[in-house]
């Protein structure tokens, strides 16, 4: 069936899917649908304050918090809600949004740093 909305908007919803390709006749959009290298963060994500562990204590989580557990401080807004405060974890003030991290979409994010937490546990012995 031919999609009559305007491609933008087919690729757009496309992307949002979570699809993993475009269809033949939209990939030169698909340029225009993958995020800036001086990635900004984005809105109403949150992921890098749930799916990784955090070893600095957090006001609220002396101990840290571990992977895949909500930050306390993590609004319902999905803004952090120290920001700027000197109590903010430094790992947390020094990460840097990245097209590798944070992907197009929230659960690209929350994947991609769940394995990351994944790839990077310690060997038990
Ligand atoms: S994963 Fe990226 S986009 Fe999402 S909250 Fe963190 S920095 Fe922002
Ligand atoms: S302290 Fe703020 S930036 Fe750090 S994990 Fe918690 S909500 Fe996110």
């Amino acid at each position: 069936m031919r999609d009559n909305a305007a491609p933008n908007a087919v690729a757009a919803r496309w992307h949002n899917a979570g699809l993993p390709h475009l269809p033949k006749q939209y990939e030169p959009m698909s340029a225009a649908l993958r995020p800036n290298p001086a990635h900004a963060c984005r809105e109403s994500c949150g992921a890098c304050c749930i799916a990784p562990s955090i070893s600095s204590a957090i006001p609220g989580m002396p101990d840290g918090k571990p992977a895949g557990v909500r930050c306390v401080q993590l609004g319902a807004d999905l803004r952090c809600a120290i920001f700027g405060d000197a109590r903010r974890p430094a790992c947390c003030s020094g990460l840097q949004p990245s097209e590798s991290m944070c992907g197009g979409t929230r659960a690209y994010a929350l994947a991609w740093l769940t394995q990351l937490e994944i790839d990077t546990q310690p060997e038990r012995a």
